[in-house]
């Protein structure tokens, strides 16, 4: 475990993954070309010659027949590393409908074969420590909370209207510590929580049916750890994002609410790759202060933290134009 942290270590790092085609849609109105380990060619079917195709590279690329199970074994190293006192972001980016919710906690009907990476983190995180029994004992709890419109809302706690703020350098290494704080220690537990958190997110929108695709969604997972033998404690976090939608809205059809909507999730998702790009080329200086999203994930997000970031397209045509800008944005935040 220890040698795949070092490889870990101070590192960003990008992952692609294609939905695939829905039932009762058009698989032959594709824009996706070859798709390898790590590489992955858009066709853009209106463009003739070298324009007709672009070819992105990332540390992986899931093709659109790539299970639940692969998608996690991938970032299982990773979420390991927070019962050694690292702290974790991942991200699930893409425009609506490309797969986030589906990576990040999974479709509607839930089973073991359909957990996503949300469920089985935390079911792999109660094996490792009854594994590790004997030498450590830990505790794990959770909080949920979600930004909408720059306000940050506990999705645990059904007094939905509170406002909370943001504390970094809190001395819990809780950055919105009025958030509900729950231990949990089994994944029956867990799926009570989630199904508490979805509950609290489903009530807030009764004015706007597609909520949850402009809202981000945060996760956090924390745990406390101590060596029986000599007493040594430390301190791991986790943050698992399912973004707002990052589809561009055009200005001249939208208005009110929805235009200012866009407008907040437009600025928290170029905020976030300001920061993840400003760690990834080792600038002195992080933006950190121009979203909540990113002040959010402050403490978990450069220095000794990981990241990974889901990169999320859907295969058909009339996604293309979201789905280059897609990658375009990936291949910025990517390590250089
Ligand atoms: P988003 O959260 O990005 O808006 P969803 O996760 O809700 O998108 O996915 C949109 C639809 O596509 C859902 O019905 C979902 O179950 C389905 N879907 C997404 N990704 C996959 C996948 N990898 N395999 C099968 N179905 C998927
Ligand atoms: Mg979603």
């Amino acid at each position: 475990l220890y040698n795949q942290i070092q490889d870990l270590k101070g590192n960003i790092r990008v992952y692609c993954r294609v939905r695939p085609f829905l039932p009762g849609q058009m698989s032959n109105m594709s824009t996706l070309g070859r798709i390898d380990d790590q590489n992955i060619t858009i066709f853009s079917p209106l463009k003739t010659g070298k324009d007709a195709r672009r070819n992105f590279t990332f540390n992986k690329v899931f093709g659109p027949l790539a299970t639940q199970e692969e998608v996690f074994s991938d970032t299982q190293p990773l979420i390991r590393s927070v019962l050694d006192g690292y702290n974790v972001c991942i991200f699930a980016y893409g425009q609506t409908g490309s797969g986030k919710t589906h990576t990040m906690s999974g479709p509607k009907e839930l089973n073991e074969k359909t957990f996503g990476v949300n469920y089985r983190a935390l079911n792999d995180l109660f094996c490792l420590t009854e594994q590790r029994k004997e030498t450590f004992t830990y505790e794990i709890s959770v909080q949920m909370v979600e930004i909408y419109n720059e306000q940050v809302r506990d999705l645990l706690n059904d007094g939905l209207n509170k406002r909370l703020e943001i504390r970094n350098c809190s001395n819990k290494g809780l950055s919105v510590p009025d958030a509900n704080l729950v231990p949990v220690r089994s994944i029956e537990e867990v799926i009570e929580i989630m199904n508490l958190g979805q509950r609290n997110r489903a009530v807030s929108c009764t004015a706007m049916n597609d909520h949850s695709s402009r809202s981000h969604s945060c996760l956090t997972i924390h745990v406390q750890g101590k060596e029986l033998t000599s007493g040594y404690a430390l301190r791991g976090c986790m943050h698992l994002v399912d973004l707002a939608g990052s589809e561009r809205v055009d200005k001249s059809e939208v208005k009110g609410e929805r235009l200012k909507e866009a407008q907040y999730i437009n600025k928290s998702l170029s905020a976030l790759g300001d920061v993840i790009a400003s760690l990834a080329r080792k600038n002195a200086h992080v933006p950190y202060r121009n979203s909540k999203l990113t002040q959010l994930l402050q403490d978990s997000l450069g220095g000794q933290a990981k990241t990974l970031m889901f990169v999320h397209i859907s295969p058909e045509v009339d996604a293309l134009g979201e789905t280059l800008s897609t990658l375009k944005f990936a291949e910025r935040v990517a390590t250089v």
